[in-house]
């Protein structure tokens, strides 16, 4: 009796205890739980309480500003200027921390000046494109559009969020807008795109002007990173180690193409590799030191994860990663081992070939 007392009282104690956080969070007014978000750098939880609160009443001056703010951090200038939109400078209030409305206001009109136009798309309505459509390496592109939704799939294994492939044929016009998205340069040692979140930047030139060797292998590598940003939502960059992130990505670029795994198995064997999980694969340093044995052994990784697990086995891990904040944890929920035994099963399944 004792027991079976405690046994009903236990699970609705932790559930109360792990109510408590967001029931008190809102009770706030959506004002300050707004500001609290965005200085905690919660940007995609700024959106969603606007938009709850938006439900009921007409949201004020200073919730509009933290979202339009949210929106631009968010790679989104076309709902930070809807949200912005309807704002009086002289009156508007200046938050602590985030720029005035007029900078934010330039900010969109300097991005607008930039972007080329909308390209007219049918039956791809997660998808939206804006490019000339003038040159080769544009077309090229172009022509690969609808396999974009069914590489998010393979990871997902649900439509993908929405996302703006800009495809910016010169180099100077490619590095403005890398800076006013992004606010930094684009990194020298990386292919000539980002994908980050809402929005896949590509740019027809590298860094010396020449024509730049993207293909759209390496553009679907950095959708499937726009891609994974936005649906896993904020912090993804912190959560989610370089590993994970560059393998789903090699994943959705490459829809694990025998020749090129065969390709990565002869770097990776070319190469010593650590007996033990290298810390690089999961920090900073993934870019610095022999990225390419990195990157190979990150899609290699994934490869296995896939054999072994089945195709749900990402789109489990993100959730459970998401759900607790922890990716050791949300891995070894879903994968019922830890990153270092697949690790070692990779490399095992490298050896004997
Ligand atoms: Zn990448």
């Amino acid at each position: 009796m004792l027991l079976s007392s405690l046994n009903s009282f236990v699970p609705l104690f932790c559930l109360i205890n792990l109510a408590l956080p967001s029931l008190a969070a809102e009770l706030l007014p959506a004002e300050t739980r707004m500001q609290t978000a965005l200085a905690q750098g919660d940007y995609f939880r700024v959106v969603e309480w606007y938009k709850d609160a938006a439900i009921h009443s007409e949201p004020t001056p200073v919730m509009r500003m933290a979202v339009g703010y949210a929106w631009l951090k968010l790679n989104h200038p076309e709902a930070a200027k809807t949200a912005l939109g309807l704002l009086v400078p002289q009156t508007t209030p200046t938050l602590p921390g985030i720029p005035s409305l007029e900078q934010m206001l330039s900010q969109i009109q300097a991005i607008d000046q930039l972007l080329p136009p909308l390209y007219p798309l049918q039956g791809l309505p997660r998808i939206q494109v804006r490019t000339q459509g003038e040159t080769p390496w544009e077309n090229f592109i172009l022509q690969r559009l609808p396999d974009f939704p069914l590489s998010a799939w393979r990871v997902l294994r649900k439509d993908p969020p929405p996302v703006q492939l800009v495809l910016i044929p010169d180099r100077a016009g490619f590095n403005a807008l890398h800076r006013l998205f992004l606010e930094a340069e684009p990194k020298p040692n990386w292919k000539d795109g980002t994908g980050s979140n809402h929005l896949v930047l590509l740019c027809g030139e590298n860094q010396n002007g020449e024509s730049s060797s993207i293909t759209p292998a390496n553009a679907l590598h950095e959708y499937g990173h726009a891609i994974l940003h936005t649906a896993f939502g904020d912090h993804y960059s912190e959560i989610i180690p370089p590993w994970m992130d560059e393998g789903l990505a090699g994943l959705m670029g490459s829809d694990l193409d025998p020749a090129l795994l065969s390709e990565a198995q002869k770097t990776v064997a070319a190469a010593p590799s650590p007996d033990f999980f290298p810390e690089a694969l999961s920090s900073g340093l993934f870019y610095e030191a022999q990225p390419d044995w990195n990157y190979r052994i990150s899609l290699l990784m994934v490869a296995e994860l896939r054999r072994k697990k089945g195709p749900e086995v990402f789109r489990k891990i993100l959730e459970q990663t998401k759900k607790s904040g922890n990716f050791r944890q949300g891995f070894q929920q879903s994968t019922e081992m830890a990153p270092e035994e697949l690790y070692r099963l990779t490399l095992q399944r490298r050896s004997p070939q």
